[in-house]
């Protein structure tokens, strides 16, 4: 693989590239920054707003697209801060806006598919295929309270390196996914690249603190692979077991907890009533864990997202 060229531009040391890639069949661009350190290293590369209502990540991809040095840097940093841009630019809650569909369960993507179809079939040809590591920024939707945490994908020949990278962010909890396609970093990690995915932040708010704690994140992990100078940091995490509850019914939505809270089997976690105030139905868990994340908002889906939590192994 010829890592001279990425996206079209030709790389050399010491170069910053600051662009947008169109995706043919479509009026999407996508913007994109490449870093090319002035000495050689390892290929990283960061995504952000694949959903584009999570703001914590696509700031701090944007943030760090600015800060980095090539100076300092060994090697070279991607970012795509926005990588649906016509949703932002929509105000879609983190679908593509021109088809509807979730562009991280599309991935690898199809050159002839629908628009998100063609946008993933991009994202992954000329950004995550050149990458020789890989982190995905996300964060909790509009709709979404969520507690910070970190995921990579089990048994995949590069589950080691992923772990280590993972190691790298500031969370107490990680979680080892079994999913592995149809998502962005799900895929990089079965086609062999070492990628995670950090979730900080909630509720489509764009706190400083949790901006500044995903820029750490992601200048710790370089320090791992060797692309900046300095020792990393590794942190001591729970590990959780995921599973997504979906909900039985259309309807008003009333959580009981909130995200990071723990809960014990047969406690009840919400209740769905309708729109003159009946109960619906009444969701109680069925083991002991802990609320990872859950829908926040006052109007729940019928079979959409309702309460992610983690089970402690
Ligand atoms: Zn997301």
């Amino acid at each position: 693989m010829d890592k001279k060229q990425i996206a079209g531009h030709d790389l050399a040391p010491g170069r910053i590239v600051k662009d947008h890639i169109h995706v043919d069949g479509t009026t999407i661009h996508v913007p994109h920054t490449i870093i090319s350190g002035e000495r050689p290293g390892p290929v990283l590369l960061v995504t952000a707003g694949i959903h584009n209502a999570e703001f914590v990540g696509i700031q701090a991809a944007i943030e760090l697209s600015a800060e980095i040095d090539p100076g300092r840097l060994s090697g070279t940093l991607i970012i795509v801060p926005l990588a649906n841009r016509s949703g932002f630019e929509n105000r879609t809650m983190s679908l593509v806006h021109e088809d509807g569909k979730n562009l991280n369960r599309v991935f690898p993507g199809n050159e002839n598919g629908t628009e998100a179809d063609r946008l993933a079939h991009v994202l992954f040809n000329a950004f995550i295929r050149h990458a020789d590591a890989y982190i995905d920024l996300h964060c909790g939707d509009g709709f979404e309270e969520l507690m910070p945490y970190v995921y990579y994908v089990g048994d995949s020949d590069c589950e080691d390196a992923a772990a280590e990278m993972a190691s790298c962010v500031n969370t107490e909890y990680y979680v080892r996914s079994r999913c592995k396609t149809e998502g962005a970093y799900n895929t990089a990690s079965m086609s062999g690249i070492p990628s995670i995915l950090i979730e900080r932040g909630q509720l489509s708010q764009f706190p400083r603190e949790e901006i500044d704690a995903d820029k750490a994140d992601v200048i710790n992990i370089m320090k791992l692979l060797g692309m900046l100078d300095g020792d990393h940091k590794e942190y001591d995490k729970t590990r959780l077991v995921e599973y997504e509850l979906f909900s039985p019914a259309s309807g008003c939505w009333y959580p009981e907890l909130h995200a990071g809270d723990r809960f014990t089997s047969g406690q009840l976690l919400g209740t769905i009533r309708d729109y003159f105030g009946e109960d619906i139905e009444e969701i109680r868990a069925t083991e002991d864990g802990i609320i990872i994340h859950q829908c926040a908002s006052l109007n729940i889906v019928k079979d959409g997202p309702m309460i992610s939590y983690g089970v402690f192994v």
